[in-house]
């Protein structure tokens, strides 16, 4: 979940856990932690054809999700660190 400044509309002030409400720091629109940020269109063959979902994990929430898959999550390092 995301809030952003009343002024611009753009500027990221606030952020939170969907699952868990917890509030992660932003300082000058920058996220300071891991988060795991979603936003799906879905499309035609399902039933919500036209819409787009938004949500945010922290890392504790992603990983306590991520462990109830019966197939894990399929991993690849990254090449460049940004
Ligand atoms: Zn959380």
């Amino acid at each position: 979940m995301r809030k952003y400044s009343e002024e611009t509309k753009k500027k990221l002030i606030e952020m939170s856990c969907n699952k868990c409400g917890k509030k992660i720091s932003v300082e000058n629109g920058i996220i300071n932690e891991g988060m795991f940020t979603v936003a799906f269109g879905w499309g035609y063959f399902s039933e919500k054809d036209g819409q787009i979902h938004n949500f945010d994990l922290c890392e504790k929430c992603y990983d306590e999700y991520t462990k109830t898959f019966l197939i894990p999550v399929d991993v690849e390092e990254r090449n460049e660190i940004v």
